[in-house]
């Protein structure tokens, strides 16, 4: 358990100019420490075989994660859970099934290319595509149609189960309120401050990206709920709007899309 007097207070932490160095690992791996104690074990990712996280992945761009299980319950239903499988399906029928994900023409069109490489490439062997090096891995991924950056982290992470740090709406918000965004705000930067500051840990990467989407979703909302937080003593953000000297976004603003 970590008590505020252990805690570093976030905007006291000096921010090197890279982005970088001892003080700002110590402010990640306290923030990893605070959500741990606030929500334990989140048991990512929620799905039986690689395929099925390869899968989910897809799906869970702009949806939320209830849609997407009832999706994979349909694939799984017409027995459509495997590479050759989903190659076989008519492009219609694979959007019928995967309906409840919504944008279903353009996620069939995304799985029916996945299923397509790893037939061309790997004779529909999962295990021969995790061979290859976190480098290759991620580009043979992002080559493929319908993949970006964070549907490809997140196979290399929960599905191949390799070092790397997934980045999504939910992490970019917590760390700008937190005081911890890097100064350059695009994807690369924000997965280089966890990628340069922490062990390269599978587990410690999976658990912490796990508990950010659920701090976002549950506490550091839209519009967070600050009183209730764990962090409000060391969140600049938080302790503005506990002081009234900020007003909170109007709820009806855009979220960040739910992944899970
Ligand atoms: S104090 Fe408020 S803004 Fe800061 S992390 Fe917690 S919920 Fe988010």
């Amino acid at each position: 358990m970590v008590t505020e007097k252990e805690f570093i207070p976030f905007q006291a932490v000096p921010l090197p100019e890279d982005g970088t160095g001892e003080t700002r690992g110590k402010a990640l791996s306290h923030l990893y420490q605070v959500l741990w104690d606030s929500y334990g074990p989140q048991h990512w990712w929620p799905a039986k075989e690689p395929f099925e996280v390869m899968v989910g992945a897809i799906l869970t761009q702009s949806a939320a994660w209830g849609n997407v299980e009832k999706g994979i319950g349909n694939l799984a239903a017409a027995g459509a859970l495997s590479p050759a499988a989903i190659k076989q399906l008519p492009l219609e029928k694979l959007a019928q099934l995967i309906y409840p994900c919504g944008y279903y023409n353009a996620k069939a069109h995304k799985l029916k290319a996945l299923a397509q490489r790893l037939g061309d490439g790997y004779g529909d062997k999962l295990d021969d595509l995790f061979r290859l090096s976190l480098d290759s891995l991620r580009r043979e991924l992002l080559s493929i149609h319908g993949i970006g950056q964070e549907t490809a982290d997140s196979i290399i992470l929960y599905a191949a189960h390799k070092p790397i740090f997934v980045i999504d709406a939910y992490t970019r918000r917590i760390l700008q309120r937190l005081g911890l965004a890097p100064p350059k705000e695009d994807y690369t930067s924000y997965q280089a401050l966890f990628m340069e500051n922490l062990s390269h840990d599978v587990s410690l990467f999976n658990e912490y990206h796990a508990l950010l989407v659920r701090h976002g979703k549950d506490t550091c909302r839209k519009v967070p709920l600050c009183s209730g937080c764990s962090l409000r003593h060391q969140c600049p953000y938080g302790l503005q709007i506990l002081s009234g000297t900020a007003t909170a976004p109007a709820s009806g603003e855009s979220r960040p899309p739910a992944r899970h």
